[in-house]
């Protein structure tokens, strides 16, 4: 394989379409590889729009979008990467990754969910309709975040300015943060509105320092009536970044323009954020949304039915409800899951046919995520490194994701006790048993552990 590739020196007598050839179909054969061991979903999210930009002395150069897409290549699929160039090139390889802001999309997969929208002053602007405070079902787990959301409509930029909401995945903050920007939207169609998570802002920004647009970037972002920023959780480390939201900030909130923030944790348990910014959040309302209770779960479970022409008893919503304590994300996922296979299996949908589904177990191991995304998804969420993970110390802060990891790399993804002893620095198989264990107890003993593996499990089960 190796040797059809240009060597060093012989660049100039080889011909270029060759090379360009080349360089084609060996990205392919890596990424046919690639293709194999990631979900269909995360293929695209992070290699659709990667290429071989060269292979040269030993380094294979791999051209990226963005800071972004390269940071989490670099983090989470980098040993996947090594060994698949190995494979292809025949040789021992290290990675780099190039990036080409031409090749920066509008659209970024990740945000397909929500959408990045912008409005000039003379076009009104669209955000997801789907998301409206008419929609948003209303429960002790989110009703001071609700509050907040019509008394900034009723006053915007001067009653919570900023607005910070957080919670866990999937509790309904992207659709809060939605809606209040449709409500006012609505009162004023011609309202200049920016809603971008933090990562295309963080794009934006690298884009812009990197073709020499900045007045253009900054004219843009403080132009604006309302922002929305979603998920800041992800400005945490990336100091330009923040510097530059500083600014932004500033700027809105001294012509009182209305900012909206959404993360998944209150902002000092973000780990390097700048103390300015996080002084800045707290200067505004941080409101929290928890996980629904019973009523509202039932409640959300209606409201989903309603907007999908589903017609479900209402001793169904409560069979589902009672099983599932879980958040308004994954509640429609499962529900539009069971009555898809009851229709499938041509069955009615009763409280005995729902529970009889509900207690498979093929229902609950719906992850496609392979262990090293649920290594990483670990890493991330405790804000721990890989190599402290599967590291020999064993303090309380590492010992509960280990357990966890083994837990879910055990129940979810089938994979042998051995091969999670492996994985996790090579363990001995009884500590694996024993951690999975611990955390298999403890999930009907104790909320928090609960909590963190449904918020676990249901970011692994998303398309990312
Ligand atoms: P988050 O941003 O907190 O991760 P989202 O706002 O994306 O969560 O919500 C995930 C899904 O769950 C969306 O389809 C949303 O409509 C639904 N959802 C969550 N909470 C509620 C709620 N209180 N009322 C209606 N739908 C909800
Ligand atoms: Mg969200």
């Amino acid at each position: 394989m190796c040797k059809t590739y240009p060597q060093r020196g012989q660049d100039r007598t080889y011909p270029i379409h060759k090379v360009v050839m080349d360089t084609l179909k060996t990205w392919h054969k890596i990424t046919d590889i690639i293709k194999e061991e990631v979900s269909a979903a995360n293929f695209r999210t992070w290699f659709s729009k990667t290429s071989l930009k060269e292979v040269k002395d030993k380094e294979v150069k791999i051209s990226v979008p963005s800071t972004f897409i390269k940071e989490q290549l670099n983090s989470r699929y980098r040993e996947l990467l090594l060994n698949a160039s190995k494979k292809i090139l025949g040789t021992e390889v290290e990675i780099t990754f190039n990036i080409e802001p031409s090749k920066i999309s509008t659209q970024e997969p990740l945000l397909q969910d929500g959408g990045v929208f912008f409005a000039e002053k003379t076009t009104p602007a669209i955000l997801n309709p789907k998301y409206t405070l008419d929609n948003f079902v209303v429960g002790l787990s989110n009703n001071v975040a609700y509050a907040a959301a019509q008394a900034i409509i009723q006053n915007p930029g001067l009653s919570y300015n900023p607005l910070l909401v957080y919670g866990g995945t999937g509790v309904g903050k992207t659709h809060l943060m939605l809606g209040i920007g449709n409500a006012m939207l609505s009162n004023n169609p011609s309202l200049k509105v920016i809603y971008a998570s933090s990562e295309k802002f963080t794009n934006d920004y690298v884009e812009a320092i990197q073709t020499r647009n900045m007045l253009k970037f900054r004219n843009r972002y403080r132009s604006s009536d309302l922002l929305l920023i979603d998920d800041i959780q992800f400005l945490s480390g990336r100091e330009g970044t923040q510097e530059e939201f500083f600014h932004t900030f500033n700027e809105l909130q001294s012509k009182n323009s209305q900012i909206i923030l959404t993360s998944d944790r209150p902002p000092n348990e973000m780990a390097k954020l700048e103390a300015r910014l996080q002084s800045r959040f707290q200067g505004g309302l941080m409101v929290d949304i928890q996980l629904p209770d019973f009523d509202t779960r039932v409640a959300i479970l209606r409201a989903k039915c309603q907007e999908r022409g589903e017609h479900l008893p209402e001793e169904v919503l409560h069979t589902i409800a009672s099983a599932l304590e879980t958040n308004g994300r994954e509640l429609e996922g499962r529900l539009m899951q069971l009555i898809q296979i009851l229709k499938i299996q041509n069955q009615n949908i009763t409280p005995e046919t729902v529970s009889q589904l509900l207690g498979q177990p093929t229902l609950n191991s719906k992850l496609s995520a392979d262990y090293r995304q649920v290594l990483a998804e670990i890493c991330r969420y405790f804000n721990i490194k890989h190599s402290e993970l599967t590291g020999p110390k064993r303090n309380k802060e590492l010992v509960l994701p280990r357990h966890i990891s083994m837990y879910i790399l055990s129940e979810d993804l089938h994979l042998t006790v051995e091969k999670i002893g492996h994985v996790l620095g090579k363990r001995d198989h009884t500590t694996v048993l024993h951690g999975r264990d611990r955390i298999k107890k403890l999930i009907n003993q104790d909320r928090e552990v609960q909590r963190i593996c449904i918020e676990l499990k249901s970011k692994l089960a998303q398309p990312q």
